[in-house]
């Protein structure tokens, strides 16, 4: 099966076939194959996906797929990653997949809070928002930050985010992301009891997938 065949099945508008053309990816990964419909289909999402399965592309897809394009109401996903460098890869692969959409993309982490946090720049009409969870916490406690629209939650390397203390971030994050619509996905690449419960905690009927 090629993105070509899920592009038809799924009727990705031609923007993202083109981008996925231009990256010269031609056949979705294990975890591409089985995230993306499932995301699609707007089930809550448990994947066990390593760095290097394409994972970031099974989210991307589907969020891309769904928003359409952009549009003036504020941050409709929020990818949370554990560090500033792996936020950065997700905006790489996000822009590529983007192109010929205009996408505003705001990235939150150490290095961008301390210029961002002091500007009434979060308040402006991003319509994505990839971000370190305790710059994201200090956001929402500033109140500077406004997640009501967000319906594409995204947990990247969720054992790495427990590791470095996310349980404690949990509860002002997901009570700010509190649109009826919300999607939630969870990818980790392996699948302690910590993750299992924050999964089973904050998630509905989340599917689950391991390559
Ligand atoms: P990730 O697991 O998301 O960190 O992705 C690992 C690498 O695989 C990234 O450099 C991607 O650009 C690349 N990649 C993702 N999906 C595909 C695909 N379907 N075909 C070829 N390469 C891919």
């Amino acid at each position: 099966s090629s993105f070509d065949d899920l592009g038809s099945k799924y009727n990705f508008q031609p923007y993202i076939c083109k981008n996925l053309k231009n990256s010269a990816y031609e056949k979705p990964t294990p975890i591409q194959m089985q995230a993306i419909p499932i995301m699609i289909h707007g089930r809550d999402l448990m994947a066990m996906a390593p760095t290097g399965s394409g994972k970031t592309l099974a989210y991307i897809i589907p969020m891309l797929h769904d928003l359409k394009g952009p549009e003036k109401i504020g941050y409709r996903a929020l990818i949370i990653s554990p560090t500033r460098e792996l936020a950065q890869q997700i905006y790489r692969e996000f822009k590529k997949m983007a192109v010929g959409k205009k996408f505003k993309v705001c990235m939150l982490t150490k290095a961008t809070a301390a210029t961002q946090a002091q500007t009434p720049h979060l308040r402006e009409k991003f319509d994505i928002l990839i971000s370190t969870p305790l710059r994201l916490v200090h956001a929402i406690q500033q109140d500077i930050i406004e997640l009501k629209n967000v319906r594409h939650l995204i947990l990247d390397e969720a054992d790495k985010l427990l590791e470095l203390g996310f349980l404690e971030q949990t509860d002002e994050i997901f009570a700010a992301c509190s649109n009826v619509k919300l999607q939630k996905a969870l990818f980790s690449a392996t699948f302690p009891s910590s993750v299992e419960t924050l999964a089973n905690d904050f998630m509905k009927d989340p599917i689950r997938v391991v390559i």
